[in-house]
């Protein structure tokens, strides 16, 4: 199944338990505007490359589309709407003022050269710079995007209608980034962790703590948790993964990866597994923190885990979904799990317009409070209704858009 396909099952089930009707839930399956574009450059050698850039905005009835910029060979249009619509949801969950969108090239950043993605980038935003804007669309880093892309986007934007650091977040922290920013995903990652766990009476102190991917998220999610009390015992990342029963080291491993190009290979003091074994190695938190469509049936089946937060989007498919919920194993759904990134995107656009710098107490502050409110919204939905979390959290999201949708008015 497709990610479009499971996220519009999501979209349907909650549009039944919310009895929509089948006007409003066509409005909320497909996307305002699709929008794909040919970006041709000089390369550095004189010859022409050329890609397909899209920006596809799903929804805007509760302020302006938000969503990141992904640079990937297999990026197409029906992937990037997949994920344009969950920030819609993402954003309506943690109660943020915007829609969704998502961006993506079809580019292979490893074959380029800092400056010709520098043209790559600067090319896509002049041809897509009359529907992006810091009212409008509001685009952000994703999968091979940084700060830097973020700067250069911000700049050519700007080349066109003057100094505006609101229409891009994620941007350096020297050019009106923010504070926080770069670990709010692993750092919301660890708040509901948090949450779920004192909900089921159970103790994070000295919890068994299990994530696949050690990039950004995984990382974070890691040193907080670990900060946190819990216990770290097995980590994963493409070239594999490491065990200690008794807790990884995770500050010095979070200090390993950074001066070895983002990877965990070759750290010592710690058993060198598989990157499949964190699949089954027992645990009472596993946090997905890598990719889509990981915890299949198979997987799901064999899981030795207490609860699953899903840090990754959507690495559950609807068969391990099912699964899961038929041991009774919770799972916080990746639009509530990892909201913690676009609602710090949100600070730092707020921080853009307000031209005033917050400081990082108030930052992680706000983020907490946002995503302890959005915890329980979700977590209260779920027995309301005694559906799993993930319904709940798009149950929530689907009433907020629809109820925007139908007072600004259909015509
Ligand atoms: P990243 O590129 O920084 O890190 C990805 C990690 O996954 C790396 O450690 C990589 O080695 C690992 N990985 C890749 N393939 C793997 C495999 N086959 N097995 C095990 N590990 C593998 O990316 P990130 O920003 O940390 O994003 C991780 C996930 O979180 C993605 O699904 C992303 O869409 C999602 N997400 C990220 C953010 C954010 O703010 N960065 C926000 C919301 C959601």
């Amino acid at each position: 199944m497709s990610q479009l396909a499971m996220v519009n099952e999501n979209i349907r089930r909650a549009a039944k338990i919310l009895d929509l009707g089948e006007r409003i839930e066509q409005l909320l399956l497909n996307p305002n505007r699709e929008v794909k574009v040919e970006i041709a450059i000089e390369l550095d050698n004189g010859q022409v490359a050329t890609f397909s850039g899209y920006r596809i905005q799903h929804n805007d009835a509760r302020g302006p589309m938000k969503g990141g910029l992904r640079y990937h060979p297999t990026v197409d249009a029906e992937d990037v709407t997949a994920l344009a619509s969950l920030m819609t949801w993402k954003t309506a969950v943690v109660n943020i003022p915007y829609g969704g969108a998502k961006g993506g090239i079809n580019c292979d950043p490893a074959k380029l050269t800092q400056r010709e993605l520098e043209r790559v980038t600067r090319k896509f935003i002049a041809n897509i710079r009359e529907i992006i804007g810091p009212n409008v669309d509001i685009p952000a880093p994703d999968v091979n995007t940084n700060a830097q892309t973020m700067a250069w986007v911000m700049d050519e934007y700007s080349r066109f209608y003057g100094f505006s650091p609101a229409v891009v977040t994620g941007k350096p922290i020297d050019l009106h980034g923010s504070v926080g920013r770069e670990e709010a995903t692993g750092r919301g990652v660890a708040f509901v962790t948090a949450d779920l766990m004192a909900e089921l009476g159970r103790p994070l102190q000295g919890a068994r703590v299990v994530i696949q991917g050690f990039g950004n998220v995984g990382s974070f999610a890691a040193l907080l948790l670990h900060q946190a009390g819990a216990k770290v015992i097995a980590v994963s990342d493409v070239s594999g993964g490491l065990r200690r029963t008794e807790g990884l080291p995770i500050p010095a491993l979070f200090d390993y990866a950074k001066s070895n190009k983002g990877s965990i290979t070759g750290f010592p003091g710690a058993e060198a597994i598989s990157g499949d074994a964190v699949f089954t190695t027992p645990c009472d938190v596993f946090i997905p923190a890598a990719l889509g469509g990981v915890l299949t049936a198979d997987r799901a089946a064999a899981l030795p885990a207490g609860v699953v937060i899903e840090a990754a989007n959507a690495p559950t498919t609807p068969e391990g979904d099912a699964i899961l919920a038929r041991r009774q194993i919770p799972v916080v759904p990746d639009i509530l799990a990892n909201a913690g990134g676009v609602t710090v995107s949100y600070f730092e656009w707020v921080q853009n317009i307000q031209q005033f710098h917050w400081d990082i107490e108030r930052i992680n502050g706000e983020l907490r409070s946002l995503m302890t409110r959005a915890y329980q919204d979700v977590s209260q939905l779920a027995k309301n209704h005694n559906v799993p979390q993930r319904t709940a959290a798009y149950v929530l999201a689907l009433g907020r858009v629809a109820k925007a949708t139908v007072m600004r008015g259909i015509q």
